[in-house]
């Protein structure tokens, strides 16, 4: 579980309903939404919800390090709670889901001295594509 409604308590960020209701559509596993997913479902359970103000809070919980912005090749940016659990991606070429996987062993070390021209690497970003199953079966 991400928890990130809790994270946000307890570091004390001021959770009016608008924030509230953005907070808790991004809660959750394996959760990457787009902003516009994010505004739709917010505007679900609070329908005078403004695009502004969703735009804004996801710009905050990004610069707070609570989400991470996930872009993968031409699609939209999405936002994923999943903050401090270090993993990649696994993405579907179909629909352009995206699911939380934790390759065996560490990226950074696959990387050999000889490929790394010098660079002090800090960190590695892995996207695995192929359709999903829903995606397989059509
Ligand atoms: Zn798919
Ligand atoms: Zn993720």
């Amino acid at each position: 579980m991400s928890d990130l409604l809790g994270r946000l308590r307890s570091r004390g960020w001021r959770m009016t309903a608008q924030r509230r209701a953005v907070a808790e559509v991004l809660d959750g596993e394996h959760v990457h939404l787009t902003a516009d997913e994010v505004l739709a479902r917010a505007a679900v359970r609070l329908p005078e919800i403004s695009r502004a103000t969703v735009y804004n809070t996801l710009g905050e919980l990004v610069a707070l390090g609570e989400v991470n912005e996930v872009a993968t090749t031409g699609r939209a940016m999405r936002y994923d709670p999943n903050a401090h659990r270090p993993h990649q991606h696994l993405a579907c070429t179909g629909c352009g889901i995206l699911r939380d996987v934790h390759p065996a062993g560490d990226p950074l070390a696959a990387l050999p001295e000889g490929e790394r021209f010098g660079y002090r690497v800090r960190e590695a970003e892995i996207t695995y594509w192929g359709l999903c199953p829903d995606c397989a079966r059509t």
